[in-house]
């Protein structure tokens, strides 16, 4: 950790949406699943400062992948897999009906 990105989040505080008063970025680093980061830390620091590359640099590379894959996938990306999984499940039903009319 340098000094400089150390000081970065130093004395930072936002208002956090999940619990509603005041948290220090100091809190935000420890308070998520099992002392990690909380996993919204990219989305609540961003404006504050460069939060994405400070944790790059300061977290151990396996924490920081963690933290990356927590975040929420985009919208669409959410839909197409429910229609996928929604066109998947269809195309089973009508094949297990098929194969049950065969054995009728
Ligand atoms: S990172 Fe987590 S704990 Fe920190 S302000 Fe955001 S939601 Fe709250």
């Amino acid at each position: 950790m340098s000094p400089e990105t150390d000081r970065e989040g130093e004395g930072l505080e936002r208002r956090c949406p999940r619990l509603g008063g005041l948290v220090s970025f100091r809190y935000c680093l420890t308070c998520g699943e099992d002392g990690e980061a909380c996993f919204k830390i990219f989305d609540c620091w961003w404006e504050k400062f460069d939060v994405v590359s400070y944790l790059k640099e300061n977290l151990p590379p396996d924490q920081f992948a963690r933290l990356e894959n927590k975040q929420p996938k985009p919208k669409i990306q959410s839909i197409l897999e429910i229609m996928e999984k929604v066109k998947n499940n269809v195309s089973t039903d009508r094949e297990a009906k098929n194969q049950k009319g065969r054995n009728h």
